[in-house]
Protein backbone atom coordinates (compact mmCIF):
# COMPACT_ATOMS: atom_id res chain seq x y z
CA UNK A 1 0.00 0.00 0.00
CA UNK A 2 2.21 2.77 -1.20
CA UNK A 3 2.27 5.90 -2.92
CA UNK A 4 4.93 6.36 -5.89
CA UNK A 5 5.77 9.92 -7.33
CA UNK A 6 7.54 9.22 -10.64
CA UNK A 7 8.81 12.14 -12.19
CA UNK A 8 9.49 12.23 -15.95
CA UNK A 9 7.35 10.85 -18.34
CA UNK A 10 9.39 10.17 -21.37
CA UNK A 11 9.85 6.20 -22.68
CA UNK A 12 11.33 4.52 -19.84
CA UNK A 13 9.12 6.15 -17.56
CA UNK A 14 5.80 5.41 -19.80
CA UNK A 15 6.56 1.15 -18.90
CA UNK A 16 7.55 1.92 -15.70
CA UNK A 17 4.29 3.54 -15.09
CA UNK A 18 1.98 1.08 -17.45
CA UNK A 19 4.17 -1.94 -15.03
CA UNK A 20 3.15 0.66 -11.26
CA UNK A 21 -0.30 -0.24 -12.70
CA UNK A 22 -0.37 -3.26 -13.18
CA UNK A 23 0.90 -3.65 -9.60
CA UNK A 24 -2.15 -1.65 -7.96
CA UNK A 25 -2.24 -3.64 -4.83
CA UNK A 26 1.23 -2.54 -3.85
CA UNK A 27 1.14 0.90 -5.49
CA UNK A 28 -1.95 2.20 -4.27
CA UNK A 29 -1.54 5.57 -5.55
CA UNK A 30 0.70 7.14 -8.10
CA UNK A 31 1.89 10.89 -9.18
CA UNK A 32 3.18 11.18 -12.89
CA UNK A 33 5.22 14.62 -12.52
CA UNK A 34 7.17 16.27 -15.34
CA UNK A 35 8.04 18.98 -17.14
CA UNK A 36 5.46 18.48 -19.99
CA UNK A 37 2.28 18.29 -18.05
CA UNK A 38 0.00 17.34 -21.09
CA UNK A 39 2.46 13.74 -21.87
CA UNK A 40 1.50 13.30 -17.90
CA UNK A 41 -2.19 13.67 -18.65
CA UNK A 42 -2.19 11.58 -21.70
CA UNK A 43 -1.18 8.71 -20.25
CA UNK A 44 -3.18 8.90 -17.12
CA UNK A 45 -6.28 8.82 -19.30
CA UNK A 46 -4.74 6.14 -20.86
CA UNK A 47 -4.26 3.97 -17.80
CA UNK A 48 -7.55 5.09 -15.74
CA UNK A 49 -10.15 2.59 -15.94
CA UNK A 50 -7.56 -0.13 -16.70
CA UNK A 51 -6.36 -0.23 -12.88
CA UNK A 52 -7.16 0.21 -9.90
CA UNK A 53 -4.31 2.86 -9.19
CA UNK A 54 -5.40 6.01 -8.62
CA UNK A 55 -3.56 8.51 -10.76
CA UNK A 56 -2.65 12.38 -10.33
CA UNK A 57 -0.81 14.47 -12.63
CA UNK A 58 1.40 17.75 -12.09
CA UNK A 59 4.05 19.80 -13.70
CA UNK A 60 7.16 20.40 -12.19
CA UNK A 61 10.89 21.10 -13.41
CA UNK A 62 13.34 18.35 -11.74
CA UNK A 63 16.26 21.22 -12.40
CA UNK A 64 14.23 23.21 -9.61
CA UNK A 65 14.96 21.93 -5.63
CA UNK A 66 12.52 23.81 -4.21
CA UNK A 67 9.74 23.05 -6.79
CA UNK A 68 10.66 19.32 -5.88
CA UNK A 69 10.14 19.61 -2.67
CA UNK A 70 6.85 21.53 -2.75
CA UNK A 71 5.82 18.65 -4.50
CA UNK A 72 6.97 16.23 -2.38
CA UNK A 73 5.79 17.54 0.42
CA UNK A 74 2.00 18.09 -1.49
CA UNK A 75 2.23 14.51 -2.55
CA UNK A 76 3.41 12.67 0.32
CA UNK A 77 4.69 9.78 -1.37
CA UNK A 78 6.26 6.80 0.06
CA UNK A 79 9.12 6.73 -2.70
CA UNK A 80 10.52 8.75 -5.76
CA UNK A 81 11.27 6.98 -8.85
CA UNK A 82 13.47 9.13 -11.29
CA UNK A 83 13.22 8.45 -14.91
CA UNK A 84 13.34 12.11 -16.44
CA UNK A 85 17.44 12.26 -17.24
CA UNK A 86 20.95 11.57 -15.40
CA UNK A 87 21.01 15.20 -15.21
CA UNK A 88 18.05 15.70 -12.12
CA UNK A 89 19.92 12.94 -9.92
CA UNK A 90 21.51 15.38 -7.65
CA UNK A 91 18.39 17.62 -7.55
CA UNK A 92 15.73 15.16 -7.25
CA UNK A 93 17.76 13.26 -4.23
CA UNK A 94 18.69 16.42 -2.48
CA UNK A 95 14.56 16.96 -2.56
CA UNK A 96 14.45 13.38 -1.37
CA UNK A 97 16.94 14.43 1.62
CA UNK A 98 15.04 17.10 2.42
CA UNK A 99 11.67 15.60 2.77
CA UNK A 100 13.18 12.44 4.03
CA UNK A 101 11.13 9.82 1.42
CA UNK A 102 13.03 7.67 -0.64
CA UNK A 103 14.77 7.97 -3.86
CA UNK A 104 15.10 5.52 -6.79
CA UNK A 105 16.71 6.13 -10.35
CA UNK A 106 18.04 4.17 -13.36
CA UNK A 107 21.16 6.22 -14.73
CA UNK A 108 24.02 7.74 -12.50
CA UNK A 109 24.80 11.49 -12.76
CA UNK A 110 26.17 13.44 -15.55
CA UNK A 111 26.48 17.14 -15.78
CA UNK A 112 24.36 18.47 -18.66
CA UNK A 113 26.73 21.69 -18.79
CA UNK A 114 30.15 19.98 -19.25
CA UNK A 115 31.61 23.29 -20.05
CA UNK A 116 30.46 24.53 -16.55
CA UNK A 117 34.65 25.42 -14.93
CA UNK A 118 33.63 24.05 -11.74
CA UNK A 119 32.54 20.51 -12.64
CA UNK A 120 35.08 20.56 -14.87
CA UNK A 121 37.85 21.09 -12.38
CA UNK A 122 35.98 18.07 -10.45
CA UNK A 123 35.97 15.70 -13.85
CA UNK A 124 39.35 16.35 -14.57
CA UNK A 125 40.73 15.58 -11.33
CA UNK A 126 38.38 12.85 -11.40
CA UNK A 127 39.80 11.26 -14.51
CA UNK A 128 43.57 11.72 -13.26
CA UNK A 129 42.94 10.19 -10.30
CA UNK A 130 40.60 7.40 -11.16
CA UNK A 131 41.87 6.95 -14.73
CA UNK A 132 38.48 7.00 -17.25
CA UNK A 133 37.34 9.69 -18.90
CA UNK A 134 33.40 9.09 -19.57
CA UNK A 135 31.02 12.41 -18.40
CA UNK A 136 28.93 10.36 -15.58
CA UNK A 137 30.40 8.64 -12.46
CA UNK A 138 28.83 7.44 -9.18
CA UNK A 139 31.65 9.70 -7.36
CA UNK A 140 28.71 12.78 -7.30
CA UNK A 141 25.66 10.23 -5.41
CA UNK A 142 28.00 8.22 -3.50
CA UNK A 143 29.04 11.58 -1.60
CA UNK A 144 25.21 11.55 -0.27
CA UNK A 145 25.81 8.52 1.14
CA UNK A 146 26.43 9.93 4.83
CA UNK A 147 23.78 12.03 4.30
CA UNK A 148 20.64 9.59 3.43
CA UNK A 149 22.51 6.96 6.12
CA UNK A 150 21.84 10.34 8.53
CA UNK A 151 18.54 10.87 7.34
CA UNK A 152 17.58 6.99 7.91
CA UNK A 153 16.05 6.65 3.84
CA UNK A 154 17.26 4.31 1.02
CA UNK A 155 18.74 5.60 -2.29
CA UNK A 156 18.54 2.89 -5.28
CA UNK A 157 20.58 3.67 -7.96
CA UNK A 158 20.66 2.26 -11.49
CA UNK A 159 17.71 -0.04 -11.13
CA UNK A 160 17.03 -0.04 -14.91
CA UNK A 161 18.63 -3.28 -17.32
CA UNK A 162 22.17 -1.94 -17.84
CA UNK A 163 22.56 -0.94 -15.28
CA UNK A 164 20.27 -2.54 -12.84
CA UNK A 165 19.06 -5.74 -13.47
CA UNK A 166 22.78 -6.79 -14.63
CA UNK A 167 24.08 -6.15 -11.58
CA UNK A 168 21.16 -8.44 -9.66
CA UNK A 169 22.48 -11.45 -11.68
CA UNK A 170 26.63 -10.33 -10.77
CA UNK A 171 24.63 -10.71 -6.95
CA UNK A 172 22.44 -13.81 -7.67
CA UNK A 173 25.91 -15.66 -9.45
CA UNK A 174 27.85 -14.91 -6.66
CA UNK A 175 25.09 -15.73 -4.06
CA UNK A 176 24.05 -19.18 -5.73
CA UNK A 177 26.88 -20.45 -7.85
CA UNK A 178 30.23 -19.25 -7.19
CA UNK A 179 32.64 -18.73 -4.15
CA UNK A 180 34.87 -16.38 -6.11
CA UNK A 181 34.15 -14.64 -9.59
CA UNK A 182 37.25 -13.61 -11.53
CA UNK A 183 35.70 -12.16 -14.89
CA UNK A 184 32.54 -10.68 -15.74
CA UNK A 185 31.26 -9.94 -19.59
CA UNK A 186 28.40 -8.07 -19.67
CA UNK A 187 26.85 -8.56 -23.21
CA UNK A 188 23.61 -5.66 -24.65
CA UNK A 189 22.46 -6.66 -27.64
CA UNK A 190 19.41 -5.13 -29.52
CA UNK A 191 19.00 -7.14 -32.43
CA UNK A 192 15.70 -4.91 -33.00
CA UNK A 193 15.16 -3.07 -36.43
CA UNK A 194 12.52 0.43 -36.27
CA UNK A 195 13.07 0.40 -40.13
CA UNK A 196 14.36 4.37 -39.70
CA UNK A 197 18.12 4.80 -41.62
CA UNK A 198 19.36 6.65 -37.59
CA UNK A 199 17.98 6.37 -34.31
CA UNK A 200 18.68 5.69 -31.06
CA UNK A 201 16.50 3.62 -28.29
CA UNK A 202 16.30 5.91 -25.68
CA UNK A 203 16.41 9.47 -25.37
CA UNK A 204 19.48 10.11 -28.12
CA UNK A 205 21.74 13.11 -26.10
CA UNK A 206 22.29 10.47 -22.80
CA UNK A 207 22.75 7.70 -25.53
CA UNK A 208 24.52 9.25 -27.99
CA UNK A 209 27.42 10.72 -25.02
CA UNK A 210 27.64 7.55 -24.16
CA UNK A 211 28.20 5.85 -27.50
CA UNK A 212 30.96 8.23 -28.86
CA UNK A 213 32.79 8.20 -25.55
CA UNK A 214 36.13 6.34 -25.20
CA UNK A 215 35.90 2.24 -23.96
CA UNK A 216 37.27 1.40 -21.33
CA UNK A 217 37.36 -1.84 -18.59
CA UNK A 218 38.30 -2.90 -14.88
CA UNK A 219 41.19 -5.36 -15.00
CA UNK A 220 43.41 -6.05 -12.25
CA UNK A 221 42.20 -3.02 -10.00
CA UNK A 222 42.67 -0.68 -12.34
CA UNK A 223 41.13 0.98 -15.63
CA UNK A 224 42.04 0.43 -19.07
CA UNK A 225 40.69 2.96 -21.41
CA UNK A 226 40.41 2.33 -25.33
CA UNK A 227 39.75 5.03 -28.40
CA UNK A 228 35.73 4.85 -28.47
CA UNK A 229 34.83 1.37 -30.32
CA UNK A 230 38.55 0.25 -30.74
CA UNK A 231 38.02 -3.41 -29.72
CA UNK A 232 34.95 -5.39 -31.55
CA UNK A 233 33.73 -8.80 -31.15
CA UNK A 234 31.34 -11.03 -32.48
CA UNK A 235 28.72 -13.36 -30.56
CA UNK A 236 25.86 -15.27 -31.52
CA UNK A 237 23.37 -14.47 -29.47
CA UNK A 238 20.10 -16.63 -28.99
CA UNK A 239 16.85 -15.09 -30.77
CA UNK A 240 18.91 -12.59 -32.62
CA UNK A 241 21.93 -14.47 -34.28
CA UNK A 242 25.34 -13.18 -34.56
CA UNK A 243 26.30 -9.78 -33.71
CA UNK A 244 29.40 -7.49 -34.32
CA UNK A 245 29.13 -5.89 -30.53
CA UNK A 246 31.82 -3.19 -29.47
CA UNK A 247 33.54 -2.50 -25.55
CA UNK A 248 32.09 0.64 -23.83
CA UNK A 249 32.75 2.13 -20.60
CA UNK A 250 29.39 1.71 -18.41
CA UNK A 251 28.98 2.96 -15.10
CA UNK A 252 27.97 -0.95 -13.66
CA UNK A 253 31.65 -1.53 -14.27
CA UNK A 254 32.33 0.87 -11.76
CA UNK A 255 29.98 -0.44 -8.70
CA UNK A 256 30.73 -3.96 -9.45
CA UNK A 257 34.52 -3.47 -9.31
CA UNK A 258 34.09 -1.77 -5.91
CA UNK A 259 31.30 -4.02 -4.77
CA UNK A 260 32.78 -8.28 -6.17
CA UNK A 261 35.61 -9.20 -4.15
CA UNK A 262 38.65 -10.10 -5.88
CA UNK A 263 36.71 -9.64 -9.52
CA UNK A 264 39.90 -9.51 -12.25
CA UNK A 265 37.99 -8.03 -15.43
CA UNK A 266 34.65 -6.53 -16.07
CA UNK A 267 33.94 -5.61 -19.39
CA UNK A 268 30.44 -4.33 -21.27
CA UNK A 269 29.97 -4.65 -24.97
CA UNK A 270 27.05 -3.40 -26.88
CA UNK A 271 25.97 -4.27 -30.51
CA UNK A 272 26.04 -2.31 -33.35
CA UNK A 273 25.34 -2.08 -36.95
CA UNK A 274 27.76 -0.63 -39.26
CA UNK A 275 25.28 1.98 -40.60
CA UNK A 276 24.39 3.36 -36.83
CA UNK A 277 28.09 3.71 -36.40
CA UNK A 278 28.46 5.69 -39.71
CA UNK A 279 25.86 8.17 -39.14
CA UNK A 280 27.38 8.11 -35.57
CA UNK A 281 30.85 9.07 -36.78
CA UNK A 282 29.27 11.51 -39.36
CA UNK A 283 27.14 13.80 -36.76
CA UNK A 284 30.20 13.59 -34.89
CA UNK A 285 32.63 14.59 -37.38
CA UNK A 286 29.97 17.51 -38.41
CA UNK A 287 30.16 18.77 -34.72
CA UNK A 288 26.09 17.47 -34.40
CA UNK A 289 27.44 15.52 -31.04
CA UNK A 290 28.96 18.86 -29.35
CA UNK A 291 26.83 19.75 -26.31
CA UNK A 292 28.54 22.94 -26.29
CA UNK A 293 25.90 25.97 -27.12
CA UNK A 294 26.72 27.96 -30.04
CA UNK A 295 24.81 30.79 -31.59
CA UNK A 296 22.63 30.50 -34.67
CA UNK A 297 20.72 33.60 -36.47
CA UNK A 298 20.35 35.63 -32.74
CA UNK A 299 19.76 32.09 -30.87
CA UNK A 300 22.06 29.85 -28.56
CA UNK A 301 21.75 26.53 -29.65
CA UNK A 302 23.27 23.01 -28.26
CA UNK A 303 24.11 21.22 -31.28
CA UNK A 304 23.08 17.81 -29.92
CA UNK A 305 19.51 18.63 -28.30
CA UNK A 306 19.01 20.70 -31.81
CA UNK A 307 19.98 16.79 -33.29
CA UNK A 308 17.14 15.51 -30.97
CA UNK A 309 14.49 17.18 -32.24
CA UNK A 310 15.50 15.82 -35.12
CA UNK A 311 15.53 11.90 -34.12
CA UNK A 312 12.46 9.98 -33.78
CA UNK A 313 11.68 9.91 -30.31
CA UNK A 314 12.64 7.02 -28.87
CA UNK A 315 8.67 6.83 -27.50
CA UNK A 316 7.48 6.62 -31.21
CA UNK A 317 9.64 3.61 -32.11
CA UNK A 318 7.36 0.90 -30.80
CA UNK A 319 4.87 -0.23 -33.35
CA UNK A 320 7.55 -0.42 -35.89
CA UNK A 321 10.59 -2.01 -34.03
CA UNK A 322 10.56 -6.08 -34.47
CA UNK A 323 13.24 -8.58 -33.32
CA UNK A 324 14.43 -8.81 -30.15
CA UNK A 325 17.03 -7.72 -27.02
CA UNK A 326 19.22 -10.49 -25.65
CA UNK A 327 21.29 -9.02 -22.23
CA UNK A 328 23.12 -10.96 -19.77
CA UNK A 329 26.50 -11.63 -18.05
CA UNK A 330 28.93 -14.13 -18.81
CA UNK A 331 30.81 -15.30 -15.22
CA UNK A 332 33.91 -17.09 -14.93
CA UNK A 333 35.33 -17.55 -11.34
CA UNK A 334 35.44 -21.06 -8.78
CA UNK A 335 33.46 -22.87 -6.97
CA UNK A 336 34.41 -26.01 -4.24
CA UNK A 337 37.81 -25.57 -5.55
CA UNK A 338 37.18 -26.08 -9.62
CA UNK A 339 36.40 -23.65 -12.34
CA UNK A 340 33.12 -22.59 -13.50
CA UNK A 341 31.21 -20.74 -16.13
CA UNK A 342 28.08 -19.32 -15.97
CA UNK A 343 25.71 -17.07 -18.67
CA UNK A 344 22.65 -15.36 -17.46
CA UNK A 345 20.40 -13.59 -19.37
CA UNK A 346 17.04 -11.99 -20.78
CA UNK A 347 15.50 -12.41 -24.57
CA UNK A 348 12.70 -10.00 -25.36
CA UNK A 349 10.53 -9.18 -27.93
CA UNK A 350 10.03 -5.77 -29.34
CA UNK A 351 6.66 -6.63 -30.28
CA UNK A 352 5.27 -8.35 -27.72
CA UNK A 353 6.30 -5.43 -25.14
CA UNK A 354 4.83 -3.39 -27.66
CA UNK A 355 1.47 -5.33 -27.63
CA UNK A 356 1.27 -5.31 -23.62
CA UNK A 357 2.57 -1.64 -22.91
CA UNK A 358 2.44 0.64 -26.29
CA UNK A 359 6.71 0.19 -25.96
CA UNK A 360 9.57 -0.82 -27.64
CA UNK A 361 12.06 -3.48 -25.78
CA UNK A 362 14.56 -1.15 -24.61
CA UNK A 363 12.25 1.32 -22.94
CA UNK A 364 10.49 -2.08 -21.45
CA UNK A 365 13.76 -3.62 -20.16
CA UNK A 366 14.13 -0.42 -18.33
CA UNK A 367 10.81 0.50 -17.34
CA UNK A 368 10.00 -3.27 -15.80
CA UNK A 369 13.38 -3.00 -13.29
CA UNK A 370 12.46 0.24 -12.98
CA UNK A 371 9.25 -0.62 -11.19
CA UNK A 372 10.76 -3.36 -9.75
CA UNK A 373 13.29 -1.66 -7.45
CA UNK A 374 10.94 1.23 -6.31
CA UNK A 375 8.21 -1.10 -5.03
CA UNK A 376 11.30 -3.76 -3.61
CA UNK A 377 12.50 -0.53 -1.67
CA UNK A 378 8.37 0.27 -1.40
CA UNK A 379 7.36 -2.84 0.51
CA UNK A 380 10.46 -2.67 2.43
CA UNK A 381 12.63 -6.02 1.15
CA UNK A 382 15.10 -3.01 -0.36
CA UNK A 383 15.31 -1.21 2.56
CA UNK A 384 18.17 -0.18 4.47
CA UNK A 385 19.79 4.14 5.16
CA UNK A 386 22.00 4.65 2.66
CA UNK A 387 23.06 4.40 -1.14
CA UNK A 388 23.22 1.45 -2.82
CA UNK A 389 23.09 0.08 -6.56
CA UNK A 390 21.56 -3.27 -7.28
CA UNK A 391 24.29 -5.37 -6.64
CA UNK A 392 24.04 -4.21 -2.45
CA UNK A 393 20.79 -6.20 -1.90
CA UNK A 394 19.35 -9.72 -2.02
CA UNK A 395 19.26 -10.72 -5.92
CA UNK A 396 16.38 -13.77 -4.88
CA UNK A 397 13.32 -11.30 -4.80
CA UNK A 398 14.39 -8.95 -7.54
CA UNK A 399 15.20 -12.27 -9.62
CA UNK A 400 11.57 -13.66 -8.67
CA UNK A 401 10.44 -10.77 -9.99
CA UNK A 402 12.19 -10.37 -13.45
CA UNK A 403 10.46 -13.19 -13.65
CA UNK A 404 6.57 -12.32 -12.62
CA UNK A 405 6.31 -8.82 -14.58
CA UNK A 406 7.83 -10.21 -17.99
CA UNK A 407 11.60 -10.50 -17.89
CA UNK A 408 12.33 -13.68 -17.78
CA UNK A 409 15.89 -14.85 -16.84
CA UNK A 410 17.84 -18.06 -18.63
CA UNK A 411 20.94 -19.65 -17.08
CA UNK A 412 23.45 -21.42 -19.16
CA UNK A 413 26.19 -23.17 -17.63
CA UNK A 414 28.45 -23.62 -21.14
CA UNK A 415 28.32 -20.61 -22.34
CA UNK A 416 30.49 -19.72 -25.24
CA UNK A 417 33.12 -17.14 -23.73
CA UNK A 418 34.21 -14.20 -25.53
CA UNK A 419 37.93 -13.86 -25.53
P1 LIG B 1 13.21 10.54 -22.44
O1 LIG B 1 13.94 11.69 -23.01
O2 LIG B 1 12.27 9.75 -23.30
O3 LIG B 1 12.36 11.02 -21.17
C1 LIG B 1 12.86 11.91 -20.21
C2 LIG B 1 11.69 12.55 -19.50
O4 LIG B 1 12.19 13.41 -18.47
C3 LIG B 1 10.83 13.41 -20.43
O5 LIG B 1 9.48 13.22 -20.11
C4 LIG B 1 11.29 14.83 -20.08
O6 LIG B 1 10.30 15.83 -20.23
C5 LIG B 1 11.56 14.68 -18.60
N1 LIG B 1 12.46 15.74 -18.15
C6 LIG B 1 13.65 16.12 -18.69
N2 LIG B 1 14.15 17.17 -18.03
C7 LIG B 1 13.24 17.47 -17.06
C8 LIG B 1 13.19 18.45 -16.05
N3 LIG B 1 14.15 19.35 -15.90
N4 LIG B 1 12.11 18.46 -15.24
C9 LIG B 1 11.12 17.56 -15.37
N5 LIG B 1 11.11 16.58 -16.30
C10 LIG B 1 12.17 16.54 -17.14
O7 LIG B 1 14.29 9.58 -21.78
P2 LIG B 1 14.19 7.99 -21.55
O8 LIG B 1 12.84 7.67 -21.03
O9 LIG B 1 14.73 7.33 -22.74
O10 LIG B 1 15.26 7.81 -20.36
C11 LIG B 1 14.91 8.05 -19.01
C12 LIG B 1 16.07 7.66 -18.11
O11 LIG B 1 16.32 6.27 -18.22
C13 LIG B 1 17.39 8.37 -18.44
O12 LIG B 1 18.00 8.73 -17.22
C14 LIG B 1 18.19 7.30 -19.13
O13 LIG B 1 19.58 7.49 -18.99
C15 LIG B 1 17.73 6.08 -18.35
N6 LIG B 1 17.97 4.79 -19.04
C16 LIG B 1 18.51 3.77 -18.32
C17 LIG B 1 18.74 2.55 -18.90
C18 LIG B 1 19.23 1.41 -18.08
O14 LIG B 1 19.20 0.27 -18.57
N7 LIG B 1 19.65 1.59 -16.85
C19 LIG B 1 18.48 2.31 -20.34
C20 LIG B 1 17.81 3.42 -20.99
C21 LIG B 1 17.60 4.63 -20.36
P3 LIG B 1 9.75 16.27 -21.68
O15 LIG B 1 8.68 15.27 -21.96
O16 LIG B 1 9.25 17.65 -21.47
O17 LIG B 1 10.91 16.18 -22.64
Amino acid sequence: MSRVLVIGCGGVAGVAIHKICQVSEVFTELMIASRTVSKCDKLKEELEGKTKTKIETAKVDADNVEELIALIEGYKPDVVLNVALPYQDLTIMDACLACKVPYVDTANYECENTDDPEWRKIYEERCERLGFTAYFDYSWQWAYREKFEEAGITALLGTGFDPGVTSVFTAYAKKHYFDEIHTIDILDCNGGDHGYPFATNFNPEINLREVSAPGSYWENGKWIETEPMAIKREYNFEGVGMKDMYLLHHEEIEALAANIPNVKRIRFFMTFGQSYLTHMKCLENVGMLSTTPIEFEGREIVPIQFLKALLPDPASLGPRTVGKTNIGCIFTGIKDGKEKTLYIYNVCDHQECYKEVGSQAISYTTGVPAMIGTMLVANGLWSKPGVFTTDEFDPDPYMEALNKYGLPWKIDENPVLVD
